[in-house]
C-alpha cells in the first residue's frame, strides 16, 4: 500500500493544473496525511505517561513540514548543527531538540549547547569530556553489539559505529552523575525501515532492561528512554504495512509492567522519520524522451539529483502514470533521469503503461530521505517542494535550485596563500 488512495485522489483531481503552474519536477507531500499520521502515533501511545515523538530531521528538512509536527507537540531529533538551527528557527526551545551527532566535533557540541540549548545525547563516552560544562540532563545512545541483530538496511550493530558499547554504559553514567548531571535518558537505535513491530518491541525491552541494570549499580532513575526511529513503510504494493497498533499494546504493557515492579517509569521517547511522511510525498516528472535499444527507456525530467534511494539502495518506489493507471497494456521499461551514471534509474525493467512525451510520472513515498538525500553531481539541480494543503491549496515550500545556488560557493575573494 505505497500511496493513500485518499492522496492519490485529491492530488489526481488537479494534478495537470499544478503541473501547468509550478512546471516539473517537483515533490509534493500530503498535509492532510501527515496530521492523520502524527495523530494516529500520539493515539496509539497515549496510555504511556509523557510519549512524544522526536521528527527526525533528516527525513525531510523543511521548515513548513516542521510547522506541522511543532503544533502536533512533537520535537525533533537533529543530527548536525544546521538541523538544530532549523529547529530553533520555526521557535523549538532546548526539550524540543535532541542532538543525536556521531563523531562530533568540540565546536558542534559547543554551538548545540548553546543559544537555549538541546538535549544532548552522546554518541561514547570519550565525548564527556569533550563538553566544557555537562548538562544537567543528558542522554547516551547504546549500543548492544553482538546482543541484538540489526535488520538488513543499517547492518548488524556490532559492527556499526554508532553508541556506548555495552560495557562501558554504566561506566558513562557514572562519569556523568560525577561530573553533575542529574538527570537521564538512554537512546538507542538499531533498525531501519523494519516493517515487523516486533522488533520495536524488543527494542524497548532491551532499553527497559538495560536501565533496570544501570538504577541497580547508580543512584539514579531515567526521565526516559528513547527508541529511536526505523519503523518501515511499505513501499512495494505487495508488502505489509508495520503493525503499530500491536507495537503500541505491547511497549505499552513492558511500561506497566516495569511501573509495577519498580514504581516508577521513564518516558518513552521515539524519533521516526520514514514513518511520519514517507507515505505522504510524491515526486512528479514529465516523460521528455524515449529510446528503444536493447531495452526500452523512459526518460523524465528529474533525475537522482530529487530522488537517490532507488540509486543508492536499488530501493523500489512505486510509480504510475496519471491517467493512465488502469491501462491493461504494459511493457517493461527502465525510468531514467539525465545523470551520467547507470543507476540512475527511478524503475527498473518495470512494467508500466506505454507513455507520451508530457505524460506525467508519479514516484510515490517520495516523503521521507528523498529531496533530502539530493545532491548535485552533474550539475544536476534540486527540485522544489510543494505542499497540497488541507483545504486542497497548493504551496510552495522550497523553490528549485537555480544556476546562482549552484555557482554560490564560487563566489568569494581571491585568497592565495604563499607558504
Ligand atoms: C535516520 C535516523 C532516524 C530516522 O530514521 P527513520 O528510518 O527515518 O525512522 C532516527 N534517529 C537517528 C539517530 C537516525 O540516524
Amino acid at each position: 500500500m505505497p500511496m493513500s488512495e485518499s492522496y492519490k485522489i485529491r492530488l489526481s483531481n488537479i494534478l495537470p493544473q499544478i503541473v501547468d503552474t509550478f512546471g516539473t519536477p517537483f515533490h509534493i507531500y500530503d498535509e492532510k496525511g501527515i496530521k492523520e499520521t502524527c495523530r494516529r502515533l500520539i493515539s496509539v501511545f497515549k496510555e504511556i505517561e509523557g510519549f512524544r515523538e522526536y521528527f527526525a530531521v533528516k527525513a525531510l528538512p523543511n521548515p513548513s513540514i516542521m510547522k506541522i509536527m511543532q503544533a502536533a507537540g512533537f520535537g525533533f531529533d537533529c543530527s548536525s548543527v544546521p538541523e538544530i538551527e532549523l529547529a530553533r528557527q520555526i521557535g523549538s526551545n532546548r526539550d524540543d531538540i535532541m542532538f543525536t551527532s556521531n563523531n562530533t566535533s568540540t565546536s558542534q557540541f559547543e554551538t548545540a549547547l548553546s543559544n537555549g540549548g538541546c538535549i544532548l545525547n552522546l554518541d561514547d563516552i570519550s565525548l564527556i569530556s569533550k563538553l566544557t560544562k555537562i548538562p544537567e540532563l543528558i542522554c547516551f545512545r547504546y549500543n548492544p553489539g553482538s546482543r541484538r541483530k540489526g535488520n538488513k538496511i543499517i547492518g548488524n550493530p556490532a559492527e556499526s559505529k554508532y553508541g556506548v558499547g555495552h560495557d562501558q554504559i554504566i561506566d558513562a553514567y557514572a562519569k556523568s552523575i560525577a561530573l553533575g548531571a542529574k538527570r537521564f535518558g538512554i537512546h538507542t537505535m538499531l533498525a531501519s525501515n523494519e516493517l515487523n513491530y516486533e522488533y520495536m518491541v524488543e527494542t524497548t525491552r532491551m532499553l527497559l532492561d538495560i536501565v533496570e541494570m544501570i538504577c541497580k549499580t547508580l543512584p539514579v532513575t531515567f526521565e526516559f528512554i528513547n527508541i529511536g526511529g526505523g519503523l518501515g513503510i511499505p513501499y512495494t504494493p505487495d508488502a505489509f504495512p508495520f503493525n503499530l497498533d500491536a507495537m503500541a499494546l505491547e511497549t505499552t504493557e513492558l511500561f506497566q509492567k516495569f511501573k509495577n515492579q519498580y514504581g516508577w517509569v521513564p518516558r518513552l521517547y521515539m524519533e521516526s522519520g520514514r514513518y511520519i511522511t514517507g507515505p505522504h510525498g510524491v515526486l512528479v516528472t514529465s516523460v521528455i524522451n524515449h529510446k528503444n535499444i536493447y531495452r526500452k527507456y523512459v526518460g523524465v525530467d528529474a533525475s537522482m539529483s530529487a530522488l537517490m534511494r532507488p540509486g543508492m539502495y536499488d530501493a523500489y518506489h512505486h510509480i504510475h502514470i496519471h491517467g493512465k493507471d488502469t491501462s491493461s497494456t504494459l511493457e517493461k521499461v527502465d525510468v531514467v533521469g539525465a545523470l551520467c551514471e547507470n543507476i540512475d534509474k527511478f524503475a527498473v525493467q518495470r512494467d508500466l503503461p506505454p507513455t507520451e512525451e508530457g505524460d506525467i510520472l508519479v514516484i510515490h513515498d517520495t516523503g521521507a530521505h528523498g529531496h533530502a538525500m539530493g545532491f548535485n553531481y552533474n550539475g544536476h539541480l534540486r527540485p522544489k517542494e510543494l505542499l497540497l494543503k488541507e483545504d486542497l491549496s497548493v504551496e510552495l515550500i522550497r523553490r528549485a535550485e537555480t544556476m546562482e545556488d549552484y555557482f554560490a560557493t564560487l563566489k568569494f575573494d581571491p585568497a592565495v596563500h604563499r607558504f
